[in-house]
């Protein structure tokens, strides 16, 4: 059995499933949420493209078939009377002369054009990603030690755990004091000797981006992490272009490393503030920083349906689970997810660089920093 519909596609809501399941009667059950085909080997592929969808996407395809002389039926492709393929997907796509569309790009935008120009990436996989760099601990709202979540990490089959933790402004959250950053930091210290380089902890924070686009410590502070998320957490009503200027402001900080859930929707509870994505986009790619794909279910956040254009700008992401507890360390999942319904490739993904590779670029990024030729001038009051 095969899971189909929304749900093989990625699609970041989901409210009906859709199954193929091999028989050797050819029927289908439908429920409102739930819908089951049942379907013999030789048809087994016709019947999973169908299934899958979306509306859109095989509307295209039949309008594509027939312009090459075929017909794309819901039991297989014909020339005339002639069934040409059926059995696998694969066959189908390869009998109309197209590159296998992944199931998550079957969206109906410009997939079909592209896989006839043999022109699809290769999508980012779960298996491509070494490490994560966006997660929290005790120290902060989370519900685990640094050593716990960095060990379920390990476990996982991960080379690094980039903790970041919320800021001090966060009072809410338990925003991390002066302090509390030293003590992080020698319990990271603690943990990475003993891990021998075999695995790594990185020294992250989770600033905030406060009312007039600064971080939340001073530069001395930020200069002390291995790298820095910098997010949205309060004044989500600023008019949008107040709030556009105060997030880019914070991307010209050459101390910030990954620009957080960038517009702060949460789905099915508040959509995003007032922001002009673009503009942001064009930003991130400037000064090189890394936007993340929130792979929280709730977030998934930068929604898919922009990535395409910040991979066209230059921008690379950092797909982040934002994990709060060990269990939703496997978020990262729903974040690949919606990397590759964006068409992103795995060199286009900062947490899919091994360990040597991501130490090399963050290296990079901080003596940019020191010697402040990491970012050209920007065109913000305070540079001029
Ligand atoms: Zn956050
Ligand atoms: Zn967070």
């Amino acid at each position: 059995m095969e899971i189909a519909g929304d749900f093989r596609r990625g699609c970041e809501l989901v409210a009906d499933l859709a199954l193929v399941a091999l028989g050797k009667k050819r029927i289908a059950i439908e429920q409102s949420t739930l819908r089951l085909v049942v379907t013999d080997k030789k048809h087994f592929g016709a019947s999973l493209l169908e299934a899958t969808g979306s509306a859109a996407h095989l509307e295209q395809l039949k309008i594509y078939a027939v312009a090459r002389g075929f017909a794309l039926k819901p039991d297989g492709l014909y020339r005339g009377r002639r069934l040409i393929a059926s059995a696998t997907e694969e066959e189908i796509y390869g009998a109309l002369d197209l590159q296998f569309i992944e199931p998550e790009l079957r969206e109906g935008r410009d997939e079909i054009e592209r896989a006839a120009r043999r022109q699809l990436p290769t999508l980012v996989r779960d298996e491509d990603l070494h490490g994560i760099l966006h997660s929290h601990t005790t120290a902060s709202d989370g519900t685990e030690t640094l050593e716990a979540m960095a060990e379920a990490t390990r476990k996982r089959g991960f080379d690094y755990f980039g903790v970041a933790d919320h800021s001090q402004s966060a009072h809410y959250a338990g925003g991390l004091t002066l302090q509390e950053i030293a003590e992080q930091h020698r319990e990271a210290d603690r943990l990475n000797k003993r891990y021998g380089g075999k695995f790594r902890v990185l020294k992250g924070i989770e600033a905030d981006i406060l009312a007039d686009g600064s971080l939340d410590y001073p530069d001395h502070i930020l200069k002390q992490f291995d790298f820095v998320v910098a997010s949205v957490h309060s004044r989500f009503k600023l008019p949008k272009k107040e709030q556009t200027d105060r997030i880019i402001e914070a991307i010209a900080n050459p101390l910030t490393t990954i620009i957080g859930h960038m517009t702060g929707r949460q789905l099915l509870r508040r959509p995003g503030y007032e922001l002009d994505v673009d503009k942001v986009l064009r930003a991130c790619a400037k000064y090189g920083v890394a936007v993340e794909i929130n792979a929280h279910p709730w977030r998934l956040d930068l929604d898919w349906r922009w990535h395409q254009k910040a991979l066209d700008y230059g921008c690379i992401f950092s797909i982040n689970p934002d994990a709060h507890s060990i269990r939703e360390l496997d978020h990262m999942h729903w974040g690949v997810e919606m990397a590759r319904k964006g068409g992103v490739p795995r060199d286009r993904v900062l947490n899919a660089m091994g360990l040597t590779a991501l130490l090399a670029h963050l290296s990079k990024c901080k003596s940019a920093r020191n010697g402040g030729n990491r970012h050209p001038p920007a065109k913000s009051p305070r540079a001029a």
